[in-house]
């Protein structure tokens, strides 16, 4: 393989740069050419190709956002589109592809992987850790430790004040960031979707629990059932008018920075494996870690099973406050 091309796609994750950077790398190792591609699939298909060296690189490890650009594109998901995102790879004699991203984006690799002659592997960039096939997604680590120094913060306005917050974390469809970061900064109660977003054991805390805690925080997963933060906050008023309850969304914060030590070192882990992936005629696979090695993974298995909760950090949410 002597030429590849290499983009990001979907929600933008703090680490995609180092992953760049570790594939542009990799390639200039192994004497293959690299192509970078702005904008995810759109700029494929409107032929936003330009060359790469290992120069481009420099000095992106550490930050976060993708120089790349990334977009959602509707018109990869037509044939059409498709075919025209493959004419553009053909006329710069691509022969592989590494697509950085989530759920979305490998979904539209193994459509395109299936309809054209065109190696793809995928790397896990998403701040959501929801992808089956890797222990943790780029982006994940740095989010978490975004979202638990922000509610430390909010911890001691909390404090001060005696009063409850509700805050709500990004996760629509996966409550990994509110499970993890609910433990780190000592909760009160979780409510993602993977439990269909019960607040019982919230109420049940504030009814039954422990009186004398000046502040109190709960941890929540952004979604519209029942209403997010705004609307659990709405129940809890309505419900325990005594305590003194706000509600903070943490919002796009949790998407940027500096991608930490452990979201850098995923990514030029990831990225190394990558390059070599294509080299070996790997194609249709999403390159994680599992168990600390390297795991290859079909894009239909990465993306088709969710990704189970750990019930156990629910029970410990609720041994931990009492
Ligand atoms: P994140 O999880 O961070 O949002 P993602 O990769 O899941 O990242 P999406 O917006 O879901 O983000 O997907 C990225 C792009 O992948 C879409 O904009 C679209 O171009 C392409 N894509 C998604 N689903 C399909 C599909 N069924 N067919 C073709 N392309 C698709």
């Amino acid at each position: 393989i002597k030429k590849i091309g290499l983009f990001t796609s979907g929600g933008d994750a703090p680490g995609m740069n180092a992953a760049i950077r570790a594939v542009v790398r990799t390639a200039k190792y192994y004497n293959i050419e690299v192509v970078g591609i702005r904008r995810g699939y759109e700029g494929m298909i409107n032929g936003e190709l330009f060359p790469m060296d290992g120069k481009s690189v420099a000095n992106i490890i550490q930050r976060g956002g993708t120089i790349l650009k990334t977009a959602r594109s509707e018109q990869f998901k037509t044939a059409e589109g498709r075919r025209l995102a493959y004419d553009q790879l053909i006329k710069h004699g691509i022969q592989g592809l590494v697509a950085i991203g989530g759920d979305g984006t490998f979904t539209g690799a193994r459509i395109f992987g299936s309809e054209y002659d065109m190696p793809v592997v995928g790397l896990p960039g998403t701040i959501d850790n929801d992808l089956y096939g890797t222990d943790f997604t780029i982006g994940y680590d740095t989010a978490i430790n975004t979202v638990i120094d922000a509610v430390d913060k909010i911890r001691d306005t909390a404090e001060s004040h005696d009063r409850l917050f509700i805050v709500e974390v990004m996760g629509r469809d996966s409550g990994l960031i509110a499970l993890r970061t609910g433990i780190a900064s000592g909760a009160e109660a979780i409510i993602i979707p993977e439990t269909n977003r019960d607040i019982n054991a919230l109420m049940d805390r504030l009814e039954n629990g422990r009186k004398d805690k000046s502040s109190k925080i709960v941890m929540v997963a952004e979604g519209e059932d029942p209403g997010g933060a705004f609307e659990i906050g709405r129940q809890v008023k309505e419900k325990f008018p005594n305590y003194d309850t706000r509600v903070s969304i943490l919002g796009h914060i949790q998407r940027g920075g500096k991608p930490s030590c452990m979201d850098r070192v995923l990514a030029s882990r990831v990225g190394v494996a990558a390059v070599e992936a294509l080299r070996d005629g790997h194609r249709n696979e999403m390159i994680g870690i599992v168990h600390n090695e390297i795991a290859f993974t079909p894009f239909e298995h990465a993306c088709k099973h969710h990704v189970e909760i750990n019930a156990n950090f629910l029970k410990i949410v609720e041994i931990l406050s009492i």
